[in-house]
């Protein structure tokens, strides 16, 4: 019952396609920078750059964006890498990154210094931002606008060969200090950064800028569709610029879609590196973190992650997303694929006095009722139970059909059980055991004269049951647009305090022995799971709430 939503660039590709432009070949591009973990945003990038070039037969390109020393870390590279990989995407041989091509950046920057094209700057960077003008007001040329050729290769050959220091001179295109667009006014594209780089080490201490780079990277490799979000579409005519004047034959087409923003957290590196770093979160895969890594942790699987981006669609229009649409998907695949099983969270002891003393009965549960194939299993049932704090209430209201005194309940895939006492802490007057009976007719979970009751609760066996530690997860944040608060308050005053609660000892089915690391169930009636994979181990089982159940997708 789904059907895709419009994505433009699909369109605008079949038809370059058709009209046999580039020869009819795809090549697209995936160009993180390894300065963070990805993010869902880079998932939608990831999936529409992977996504088209798969589609028309083409291939795409994996490229680190590795010009900025300042903030880039092995740890990052490792991590896109793997991240990429689990959802789902293979780059084959075709990895790259944007230091493999500085000295060919250099040798390009060379030729537009002798057209005439670039020159050395030696103003600072607060000068240069005074000279560049506003909106409204034209920017002034730089007093070194008119160094002659042979001083600005020089010069720029001196950068290279580390004489000065950090600052003292940058390369500027010369092209329009008067340009409506800010970012035609003499962009810098090369500064000193006396800076280690985690793969060229000290080889160089000038640095290509972003938009200096990003196209000539894309040239260089053949790549025919540049796919990047709306925040470059004004720098669209700068890289267009660097290609027509370097006269390259190869010029990718560059296409701007909205980038997605996801209501309840923030989308953006700088952000996310802060949460990190200040202790927010307890890192980038700390499961409330819209981080890949954050997601897998909590139990996403990358299809889930993969449908999401294909229902969000690609548009030009900035929105965002509610953040509903990606429990949706989750608990959508999930149902699908998950085992059920009973885990008790905020246990209540019940003792069923009619049943025998040493008694263990082994009844049959179905694993899931959505996939016949599954099969089913075995589950222990005994005189003492525990069950879920919430289904039981001493005076109940009218609509509360759950157990209380006098009234029967079915217990999942087992009996019928009555409440018959209530057991109180003498201190406290806290409810800590039921006294129940059983009607052992009902085994299965029917009664065979047909009487009717109003619920069905999970329990576990108390002997049997594992303990479990389980951390529930509410949003990060409080409001929807953390980042986008119109009361000038810094987004970190808008995290949820409440969005994780740790359960210390809950119990699970003893099915769930030696569950591996990741591996994810339905708890019935409570939501999706999975085995933490950080903090679960052989002595002490922990799980992580995906989702919950209930759906509050508005479809
Ligand atoms: P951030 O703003 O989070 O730091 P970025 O754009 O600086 O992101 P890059 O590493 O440069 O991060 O991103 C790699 C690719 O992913 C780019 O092509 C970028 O356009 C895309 N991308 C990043 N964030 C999003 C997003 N929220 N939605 C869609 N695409 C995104
Ligand atoms: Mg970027
Ligand atoms: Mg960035």
């Amino acid at each position: 019952d789904f059907t895709p939503p419009p994505n433009f660039i699909r369109t605008i590709i079949a038809e370059d396609v058709k009209a046999n432009k580039n020869n009819g070949r795809v090549v697209t591009r995936f160009p993180p920078e390894p300065n963070g973990y990805l993010h869902i945003g880079h998932a939608k990038s990831i999936c529409l750059n992977f996504g088209l070039a798969a589609e028309f037969g083409g291939v795409c390109n994996f490229r680190f964006d590795d010009t900025n020393p300042g903030k880039e870390e092995v740890e990052y590279v490792d991590s896109i890498q793997a991240d990429v990989r689990w959802l789902g995407f293979d780059w084959g041989d075709r990895l790259f990154h944007a230091s493999d091509y500085f000295e060919q950046l250099y040798q390009y920057a060379l030729q537009l210094i002798k057209a005439g094209k670039a020159y050395v700057c030696s103003l600072s960077g607060d000068e240069i931002r005074q000279y560049r003008g506003t909106l409204t007001e034209p920017g002034k040329d730089s007093p070194y606008r008119n160094r002659s050729v042979e001083e600005n290769l020089d010069l720029f050959q001196r950068m290279r060969a580390g004489e000065f220091e950090d600052g003292a001179h940058v390369l500027r295109a010369k092209i329009d200090m008067a340009s409506p667009n800010l970012n035609m006014r003499d962009p810098v594209m090369y500064r000193i950064r006396h800076l280690e780089h985690h793969r060229t080490g000290d080889k160089w201490c000038i640095y290509p800028m972003y938009d200096y780079a990003h196209g000539i990277s894309d040239s260089i490799e053949g790549i025919t569709h540049s796919i990047c979000t709306m925040e470059y579409e004004d720098h669209r005519p700068l890289y267009d610029w660097f290609l027509d004047e370097l006269e390259l034959e190869c010029h990718p087409q560059q296409i701007e879609f909205a980038r997605l923003n996801l209501s309840y957290t923030v989308m953006s590196k700088r952000k996310l590196l802060q949460l990190v770093q200040e202790g927010h979160v307890t890192g980038w895969d700390d499961p409330r973190m819209p981080t890949l890594a954050g997601m897998r942790r909590r139990g996403y699987t990358p299809e889930s992650i993969r449908n999401f981006c294909e229902r969000i669609g690609v548009g030009k229009k900035e929105s965002t997303v509610d953040i509903a649409l990606l429990e949706y998907c989750i608990r959508e695949d999930l149902n699908k694929k998950a085992p059920r099983v009973m885990g008790v969270l905020n246990p209540l002891r019940v003792v069923i006095e009619n049943y025998p003393e040493d008694q263990v009965e082994e009844l049959e549960a179905v694993n899931n009722p959505e996939d016949a194939g599954m099969g089913t299993r075995k589950v222990p049932f005994s005189r003492v139970l525990y069950i879920e704090k919430e289904d039981f209430m001493e005076h109940p209201p009218k609509k509360f059909y759950r157990l209380s005194p006098g009234r029967e309940v079915r217990l999942r895939y087992a009996y019928y059980i009555t409440c018959v006492g209530v057991v109180k802490d003498e201190k406290t007057g806290e409810i800590v055991e039921l006294r129940c009976t059983y009607d052992p007719e009902t085994r299965g979970g029917d009664s065979p004269d047909g009487r009717k009751v109003k619920a069905t609760l999970h329990w576990v066996s108390a002997p049997h049951a594992l303990q479990a530690e389980v951390r529930l997860y509410g949003h990060l944040f409080s409001v929807p647009n953390p980042a986008d608060e119109k009361d000038g308050l810094d987004f970190k005053t808008h995290l949820n305090p409440k969005s994780l609660e740790v359960l210390p000892s809950c119990w699970v089915e003893p099915s769930l022995k030696g569950a591996p690391a990741g591996s994810r169930y339905q708890f019935e009636r409570q939501g999706y799971f999975c085995v933490d994979p950080v903090d679960s181990s052989e002595e002490k089982l922990v799980f992580n709430r995906t989702v919950t159940l209930r759906d509050t997708w508005a479809k």
